[in-house]
C-alpha cells in the first residue's frame, strides 16, 4: 500500500498516518519529521533547512526529493509507505512520479483532508497550549505568524496538487472536520476500494443470429397504380410492339392509326361494291 496524505498544516495528517502505519504495517515518511531530525543531528541538510522551516517557508524541492529518494530505498518501505507532507509542490509530485516509475512502483491513492482554516488555527493553538502544559518542546514553526505563512504557502504551492492528482483520477477527499475515528474509517474505505481488483469489463452481448427474412405481404396495388403500370408497359404503336415482341397496343386494337387506314379501305370497298350493285339493278330494270 502506497499513499499520499494531502492537507494543510494541522489537518490531522500525522494523527491519521500513525493509525494507518499500525493497520497496514507500512512506513510513515514525514519529510517534516526527517528535516527536524536533520536539524537535531546538525547535518548539512539540517543546517540548510533550519531557518527556512522556522519561517514557515518551503525547503528547496531538490533537498526533499533527495531525502525521499533515499528513504524509499530502505527495507521498511518494501511493504508500502505513507507520504505525509510530501509532495508539497507540483515539481515534487513530478519528481515522485519519475522515482516510482524508475522503481516500477505505483501509488494506490492520494487522500486529501479537507478542513476549515479558522478551525485549523484554533486546533494548532490548542496543540501548542497542550504541549506547553506537558512541558514538551514546541516546534519552531508552531506560532501564529509561522502558521499563517505555512497556510499561505499551502494555498499557493501545495493546493495545485489537488488538480494534479485529480486529473490523474487518483484523488479521494475526506472531510477532515469529522472526528478522528470517522476520518480513519473513511480513509480505510478509500484504501479498501483502491486495493480491490478493478471490475472486469462487461462482455459485449453476443449478437442475436440473423432471422431469415420473413416474406413481406404483397401490397395490394390501387386501381390507379394498376392502370399506370399497364400503360407504362404497353408499347405505343404496333410497330414498336412488334419490335419489342409484345402484344399490340390497345389503341391499335380499338382503332389505332394502322386500323383506321384498314377500316377506311374497307369502307371505300363497301361503298364501291354497293355502287356496283346499284348499277347492276338499274341495268336489269
Ligand atoms: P510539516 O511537519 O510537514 O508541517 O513540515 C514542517 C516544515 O518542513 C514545512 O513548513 C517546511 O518548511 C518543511 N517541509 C516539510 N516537508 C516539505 C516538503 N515536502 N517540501 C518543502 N518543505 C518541506
Amino acid at each position: 500500500m502506497r499513499l499520499i496524505l494531502l492537507g494543510p498544516p494541522g489537518a490531522g495528517k500525522g494523527t491519521q498516518a500513525a493509525r494507518l502505519v499500525e493497520k497496514y504495517r507500512i512506513a510513515h515518511l514525514s519529510t517534516g519529521d526527517m528535516l527536524r531530525a536533520a536539524i537535531a543531528a546538525e547535518t548539512p541538510i539540517g543546517l540548510k533547512a533550519k531557518d527556512i522551516m522556522a519561517s514557515g517557508a518551503l525547503v528547496p524541492d531538490e533537498v526533499v526529493v533527495g531525502i525521499i529518494a533515499d528513504r524509499i530505498e530502505q527495507g521498511d518501505c518494501a511493504n508500502g509507505f505513507i507520504l505525509d507532507g510530501f509532495p508539497r509542490t507540483v515539481p515534487q509530485a513530478e519528481a515522485l512520479d519519475a522515482l516510482l516509475k524508475q522503481k516500477k512502483l505505483k501509488l494506490d491513492a492520494v487522500v486529501q483532508l479537507l478542513v476549515n482554516e479558522a478551525i485549523l488555527l484554533q486546533r494548532v493553538e490548542n496543540r501548542i497550549a497542550q504541549m506547553k502544559e506537558r512541558g514538551e518542546a514546541i516546534r519552531a514553526d508552531d506560532n501564529v505568524e509561522a502558521l499563517a505563512k505555512r497556510l499561505e504557502v499551502y494555498r499557493g504551492q501545495t493546493e495545485p496538487l489537488v488538480h494534479y492528482y485529480g486529473d490523474r483520477r487518483m484523488l479521494a477527499t475526506v472531510d477532515g472536520m469529522k472526528s478522528i475515528d470517522e476520518v480513519t474509517a473513511e480513509i480505510g474505505r478509500i484504501l479498501a476500494a483502491a486495493a480491490a481488483p478493478a471490475p472486469a469489463k462487461p462482455k459485449k452481448p453476443a449478437r442475436p443470429k440473423a432471422k431469415p427474412a420473413e416474406p413481406r405481404p404483397a401490397k395490394k396495388a390501387s386501381p390507379a397504380a394498376k392502370k399506370a403500370k399497364k400503360t407504362a408497359k404497353r408499347p405505343k404503336s404496333v410497330k414498336s410492339a412488334k419490335k419489342a415482341g409484345k402484344p399490340a397496343p390497345k389503341a391499335a386494337k380499338a382503332g389505332g392509326k394502322g386500323l383506321k387506314k384498314a377500316a377506311k379501305k374497307t369502307a371505300k370497298k363497301a361503298v364501291k361494291t354497293r355502287a356496283k350493285g346499284r348499277k347492276r339493278l338499274t341495268k336489269r330494270r
